[in-house]
């Protein structure tokens, strides 16, 4: 079975991640284009069995705007954030995509808040996805 590493910026928090993720999707809201830092999130998403964290983690709760509860786990020294809980979504993690340093990961499906896509220049090849997460 695959297994896959993602790692913080400095590598002292990782997220190895065992077979192929459940889904692999963008999210266009204005918290991922703040959290990443860019465009949209890219995340991978996978059972929470097949996900072992590793390392120190600070975690953010922010409000989603369904009411839900969205945990971001962040390395405390390099500040890369490394997995993603919603308490709406129970029994799965979301790992940003680039952390895996992996050009071959695979490509998103879906999109989330398609509507917030907004950049002129972005051109994806995902369709909306009618369950936010
Ligand atoms: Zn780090
Ligand atoms: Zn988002």
């Amino acid at each position: 079975m695959v297994s896959r590493r993602a790692e913080c910026t400095c590598g002292q928090l990782s997220a190895t991640c065992e077979g192929e993720p459940l889904r692999v999707s963008v999210c266009h809201c204005l918290a991922c284009k703040r959290r990443t830092g860019s465009a949209f999130g890219y995340s991978g998403w996978w059972r929470e069995k097949d996900v072992t964290i590793a390392g120190r983690a600070t975690e953010y709760v922010r409000i989603g705007d369904d009411g839900g509860h969205i945990t971001s786990g962040f390395c405390p020294l390099c500040g890369a954030a490394i997995y993603t809980r919603n308490n709406g979504i129970p029994g799965v993690v979301g790992i940003p995509a680039g952390a895996f340093a992996d050009l071959s990961f695979p490509p998103p499906t879906v999109s989330v808040y398609h509507e917030s896509r907004g950049y002129r220049w972005l051109e994806l090849h995902t369709e909306p996805l009618e369950k936010r997460g």
